[in-house]
């Protein structure tokens, strides 16, 4: 999954013209340097069942080594650090150490988004790789790595933590303004070439390289199975299936046919029997050509998830503000579709959804699901709880930004629905949010259904969150530093 979002990743930013920035960092004999008293302490907050933690502090407080030389033994010395190796509970242990460090990239915001999911940390176990598609992010993203390091007394090797640009072409370099990133105060290089889980990164011909390294592994196994006295290829099939105590690829195939006959009747996906199609009897009797079958799954999908999507959304209160009247299965919304092939607008998009689904999160968001004490008070202003109203219509170190956009969208709508309707609705600051966020819900109520001038409300409002979410980041790094 770690080595699929990469590669998902370089798609992206071949499609949107970009670079993508990639770290592989190297930390220095991960394993053996996990502090006990910060890893029990980590555990505990956890909320494992007592006896669960009980087991780790007798397996890790208090824990002493010594020497066997020749029959003779050492003097005993404490051991206050390292998970075992090999053993099982290790890797689990190593990912709630450094867990947080994903979790922190993650709440600021920082790296790179694939839609609205985050994908700017790819990790497993202390392979960790960031991605970006901004020099400067990038460098915000080593800062955090590196405070996070020291705090958890842990090193990571500048020289073997390599930076690649993927991407790269005239234009798109010269819109960065960074040529060095330091982890520290020690500089990490720039190469053309890394390798993370056993895949190999490249700035260029990432695929020809890849295939190449496997080919030869597979002609080095081939060649050492030969060696071991293969059989000359006149031998017949049979022989070499019972030989081999091997299978037909038919009886592969027949295998998996029949495990998905069960899937289909096994209890567990009654929802599969939910969606409303002909019985296996009803099939049996009269079976259709395959492209009337195909549309009649289509549609019948299509129909039950479309109504569930609606039912779930209303449930939803992060949804509250999406319009859910209209989903349509195999129709883009309009924050994507009116998005164009621009790659910065498509940037844009991905901030906006984010805001659309609740998936932004804001300083009450974080303390409405976090199970530690978050406080949800405005982190500029500190005026109030920092809500989608309040970022999108108060916060007064915001105000600058959002005076330049504002005034376009209200001659919008103003030029659509009059400036009395205008006072009448829209002094609201609920109802301005919920225009911001999604006009379309408005539509009946407040606008009218005219789709060229909610694309523009739309697309002004893009711009909108986009920036204050740009100056939002700014002025916490400013006030963090
Ligand atoms: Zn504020």
């Amino acid at each position: 999954m770690a080595a699929l979002l990469i590669s998902e990743a370089h798609m992206n930013a071949k499609r949107m013209k970009e670079i993508l920035f990639l770290t592989a960092l190297h930390t220095q004999k991960a394993f053996d340097v996990v502090n006990h008293s910060i890893l029990l302490d980590k555990l505990f907050q956890k909320d494992i069942p007592p006896e669960i933690w009980e087991t780790n502090n007798e397996m890790y407080n208090d824990l002493t080594s010594r020497v066997n030389w020749k029959g003779q033994h050492s003097n005993s010395f404490p051991v206050q650090q390292g998970v075992r190796p090999g053993g099982i509970l290790s890797t689990h242990l190593y990912k709630i150490y450094i867990e947080d460090l994903l979790i922190q990239l993650e709440d600021s915001n920082i790296g790179l988004y694939l839609g609205t999911n985050y994908a700017g940390c790819s990790t497993c176990a202390d392979d960790i790789l960031l991605l970006s598609n901004s020099d400067e992010e990038m460098q915000v993203m080593l800062n955090v790595v590196d405070t996070y390091s020291k705090e958890h007394q842990y090193n990571i090797h500048p020289e073997k933590s390599v930076l690649i640009k993927q991407n790269e072409n005239s234009t798109n370099s010269r819109k960065t303004s960074i040529c060095s990133w330091s982890l520290g105060d020690r500089s990490v290089s720039e190469t053309d070439k890394a390798s993370h889980l056993g895949i190999i990164r490249s700035s260029k011909n990432e695929n020809i390289i890849n295939v190449k390294d496997r080919i030869s592994l597979a002609r080095r196994t081939t060649y050492l199975l030969m060696s071991t006295g293969a059989l000359p290829t006149r031998t017949a099939s049979v022989a070499v299936f019972s030989l081999l105590g091997a299978l037909p690829i038919e009886a592969e195939l027949h295998n998996r046919q029949l495990s998905l006959l069960h899937s289909i009747l096994a209890p567990e996906n009654q929802n599969l029997r939910d969606i409303f199609l002909p019985s296996i009897d009803e099939l049996l009797a009269i079976l259709p050509t395959k492209i009337k079958w195909k549309q009649t799954v289509r549609y019948a999908i299509n129909t039950f998830w479309s109504n569930k999507f609606g039912s779930l959304s209303r449930e939803k209160s992060t949804l509250i503000r999406l319009c859910t009247d209209t989903i349509n299965i195999g129709e883009i919304r309009p924050v994507w579709k009116t998005a164009t092939e621009i790659p910065g607008d498509t940037k844009k998009a991905i901030t906006k959804a984010r805001i659309l689904t609740g998936t932004y999160r804001l300083q009450a968001t974080k303390a409405k699901f976090n199970i530690g004490s978050t406080d949800p008070i405005c982190p500029l202003c500190k005026l109030e709880e920092e809500n989608f109203q309040h970022f999108l219509t108060r916060c007064p170190f915001l105000e600058g930004v959002r005076r330049t956009f504002y005034a376009p969208l209200k001659q919008a709508v103003i030029d659509k629905i009059g400036i009395d309707q205008w006072k009448t609705n829209f002094q609201n600051r609920e109802t301005l949010t919920q225009l911001i966020v999604d006009c379309r819900k408005l539509v009946g109520s407040t606008l009218p259904n005219d789709s060229n001038f909610l694309n523009t409300v739309e697309s002004i409002s893009r711009n909108l969150c986009d920036k204050l979410h740009q100056q939002r980041l700014t002025q916490i790094i400013a006030l963090s530093l």
